[in-house]
Formats: structure tokens, sequence, C-alpha cells
């Protein structure tokens, strides 16, 4: 649907000469995963350990069972191996931690993930600062948090590794440009802002990192050639808030009772997406943005078992 509404605008802005274009992540993600799946059969060609991904699932939320069944579909079409744990709810902290002091020592498991959010009764940062650094495929332990930092080789969180890849392919310029995160998650906003100012491409640019005690948001935003929206609040970010020409990353992903849908919900971004559109140079839809491409980006972890461990 998008695509249409991508020609629609661009027949607009044809007018006004400043195309506009969709950054479209479900195309864009299936070409990584074509790209993968050639690289595992090089790997199968050398007689070399083809990338093992373990998910560990902790209860029943259903969004997480559709992440985590996802990523499970993509490790199949790109042919890395894969292996599901499921926890009941119920699941201590000390028997999650003894699952995880399995899979740091399971020599067929090259990385895991540990699918957030945990139940209330386990302590996350716990979780997370016993996954072997080296299998850390989420990126979420300190170690490979501090190398991120420092632009050293290492796994990055998919979401903000996901929009860089998306920014690379569609090449957006990024060079000297103002861009505002709204959010400052340690899964998205915070690791955006820090690769977005990194001394590389896509980066450069001077990065103002906004969350719930900003003052003058609005205005902040105004300022922006590109603005990435990671906060959870449907529809935040609205027309008058973005300058013509700006790039829009929406992140958020708002989960909305909708029975005329087969899955009975649909998602809602934070952008205003139909009165924001028509301003942009760049922006990514929801769904079928931000999404499928932190999907990709996992599988690029993955993949990189292999050259991280060279
Ligand atoms: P989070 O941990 O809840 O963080 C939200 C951030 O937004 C916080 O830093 C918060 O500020 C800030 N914020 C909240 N209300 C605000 C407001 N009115 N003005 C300015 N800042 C505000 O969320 P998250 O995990 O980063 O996720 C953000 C969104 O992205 C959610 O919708 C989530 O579902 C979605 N998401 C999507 C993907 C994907 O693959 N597309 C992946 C991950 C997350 P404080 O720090 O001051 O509280």
């Amino acid at each position: 649907w998008w695509k249409k509404r991508n020609d629609e605008y661009d027949a607009r802005n044809a007018l006004r000469n400043e195309p506009m274009v969709v950054l479209d992540g479900k195309e864009t993600s299936a070409k990584i995963r074509q790209e993968l799946a050639l690289k595992v059969k090089e790997l199968k060609a050398q007689g070399r350990k083809v990338p093992h991904l373990a998910a560990i699932l902790v209860g029943e939320d259903g969004a997480s069972r559709t992440y985590v069944n996802a990523k499970v579909r993509d490790c199949e079409e790109v042919g890395f191996g894969s292996t599901l744990i499921k926890l009941p709810a119920e699941t201590t902290e000390a028997e999650l931690l003894k699952a995880i002091g399995k899979l740091n020592h399971d020599e067929d498991i090259d990385g895991y993930i540990v699918q957030l959010p945990l139940p209330k009764h386990i302590d996350e940062t716990k979780i997370l600062l016993a996954v072997d650094p080296r299998k850390d495929v989420d990126g979420f332990h300190p170690q490979n948090v501090g190398k991120m930092t420092l632009n050293l080789p290492t796994y990055i969180p998919a979401t903000p590794q996901g929009i860089v890849e998306l920014l690379r392919r569609y090449e957006v310029p990024t060079e000297g440009k103002n861009c505002v995160v709204i959010g400052r998650s340690n899964i998205v906003g915070s690791p955006m802002s820090i690769l977005l100012s990194q001394h590389n491409y896509p980066g450069n640019c001077t990065v103002t990192l906004c969350h719930s005690r900003t003052r003058d948001l609005e205005e902040i935003c105004r300022n922006a050639d590109i603005i990435v929206a990671a906060l959870g609040r449907p529809g935040f970010v609205t027309a008058d808030m973005v300058k013509e020409g700006a790039c829009v990353i929406d992140v958020g992903i708002t989960r909305i009772d909708d029975s005329s849908k087969k899955s009975g919900f649909r998602l809602l971004g934070d952008v205003d997406f139909d009165a924001v559109a028509p301003k942009c140079s760049f922006i990514t839809p929801v769904p079928g943005g931000v999404g499928p491409m932190t999907r990709a980006a996992l599988m690029m972890n993955t993949m990189k078992v292999t050259e991280l461990e060279d």
C-alpha cells in the first residue's frame, strides 16, 4: 500500500522538485536475508560451521511469542540453525540463570537472545549480565555496549543497527545533519544517538537526544534534518513538528485492538504518517519500516559470529 502512496507523493513532490522516498524495510530486509542465505551456502561449501541462534522465551506474552517465532522463521529462511527454549511464566530467576549458563557452555550455540520483557519477578539486568558477551547477538551486555560506544567491532542492538542499515542502503545523507532522537531507552534511543554521532557513514550527525523531561521538544524537532521517533506514543510526531525535506524514522509500535483485522489488532507508529510524509525527503512506514529491519539486523548479528570469532 505504501508503494502506491509513494507514487502519489512522488507525483505531488515532483511539482516542488523534491521527491519523497518511503524507506521500504520489508523489501530491504528480504534482500538482506537473501544475501545472508548466499553467505550460508559459502560457509557450507568451505566446510565451516553455520551459525546457530537460540532464543529463550519466558511466559506467554502474545507479542513476544510473535517476535520469537518470526526470528525462528528468519533463521530457517537464511539457513541458520535455530533453537527455541520456551519456559513457563513461573520460571524463577535462578532457573533462568541456569538455562543461560547452559547456553553459554553449549558449543553448538553461537549466539542467543533472551526475549524481553521478562516477567516482573525476574531482574532483567541480572539476566543480561549473565549472557556470555561473545554470544550476545542482541548487543545488550555492557561489554558490547562499551565496544559499540568506542566504535569497535561488536554486536549492535538490532533496532538501531537495522535503522543504520536502511539509511546506508538508501544512501540517506547524514553528514553534518541535525538529528533528533526521541526516546533514550538502552535498546533503541540511546544506541541510536551514539551510532548517528559516530565518525563514519551513516553518522557524523549532530545529535540531540530527547526524552520525557525535554523542554521545547516541538521546536527542537522543527530544526531537525533527521527525526528518529522511538517513544511508543502513537501519532506523537505531527506535521507541524517536521521541517520540509526532513528524513523521519518511525520506530514506534503500538498494538491497537481492531476486530476488522484477522490478527485482531493493528500497529500504530509514533508518527502521523499521512500528514508528515508529504513534507519529507525520506520516511519509514509502520508497519513495513523499522520492524522488519530489526529482524534482519538480528540475522546480520548472528552472521557476525563468524567474523568476530576470526
Ligand atoms: P521505552 O523503553 O518505553 O522508552 C521510551 C522513551 O521515550 C523513554 O526514554 C521516555 O522518556 C521517552 N518518552 C516517553 N514519552 C515521551 C514524551 N511525551 N516526550 C518525549 N519523550 C518521551 O521504549 P522503547 O523500548 O525504546 O520503545 C519505543 C517504541 O519503539 C515502542 O513503541 C516500542 O514498541 C517500539 N519498538 C519498536 C521496535 C521495532 O523493531 N520497530 C523495536 C523496539 C521498540 P524517559 O526516559 O524520560 O521516560
